[in-house]
């Protein structure tokens, strides 16, 4: 589904029960998924990415993990392997994964990640063929989170940093409720944000949603005492 005139696409995963997140494809010259998510659930998605982005190996480079959590990032290796994309994420996530972040897939029953990280993102500009996205670390939620800000369209990709009336949790392994605040406060500080797309739930779309979200998410947190 195409959010609003963002070029910027979100799929969700069927009503399995299953924990899942929000898979976002970033249209264009040269496309890339963000999020792929679980393994056993991307035969869905990938239909639906289908439909509306007809999928030739060659217009997808990477595949982007905001964060190394399995409901997110399980898929990557498979894409891989069968469409030769680039894995792409934090050196601070992989170094975490390889460090006890990987426990979190054995908690939920999956094998952890194979694959390689053929990439590692940088805060900083990213430079693809036909556009510019900006990397943001937001740790808090896991050590090595980032953001995807695509500047020309407005669009901030958060992972689960924040939510529609919501934050990430910081109880897993390798949260830090100190860290969730200041990473929340960078990207509230980030001014070509009209629409907000976070890693479950709802797309916030426009700038006065994206505002109110704001001041809910940091009352939230100060109401958690986090703030
Ligand atoms: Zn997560």
């Amino acid at each position: 589904m195409l959010i609003g005139q963002t070029g910027v696409y979100v799929y969700y995963p069927p009503p399995t029960g299953d924990v899942c997140s929000n898979c976002v494809v970033i249209g264009g010259r040269e496309k890339i998924i963000i999020d792929p998510g679980l393994w056993h659930l991307w035969p869905f998605l990938e239909k639906n990415i289908q439909k509306e982005l007809p999928f030739e190996t060659r217009d997808f480079a990477y595949v982007v993990h905001t964060h190394c959590h399995p409901d997110h990032m399980d898929a990557g290796a498979y894409l891989e392997e069968r469409y030769g994309l680039v894995q792409a994420m934090s050196r601070e996530e992989k170094e975490f994964l390889d460090n006890g972040g990987e426990a979190i897939f054995r908690w939920m029953g999956l094998d952890p990640p194979t694959g390689t990280v053929g990439k590692y993102l940088e805060e900083g500009s990213w430079e693809l063929a036909d556009k510019v996205l900006n990397v943001y670390l937001t740790p808090g939620h896991s050590p090595g989170g980032v953001c995807i800000h695509y500047p020309e369209k407005k669009t901030l990709i958060v992972g689960d940093l924040i939510f529609a009336r919501g934050f990430g949790r910081v109880d897993l392994a390798g949260g830090d409720p100190s860290e969730l605040v200041r990473s929340v406060r960078r990207m509230a500080a980030l001014p070509d944000v009209d629409t907000i797309i976070p890693g479950h739930g709802p797309s916030i779309v426009g700038r006065e949603r994206v505002e109110k979200n704001y001041e809910i998410v940091f009352k939230l947190l100060e109401e958690n005492g986090f703030a």
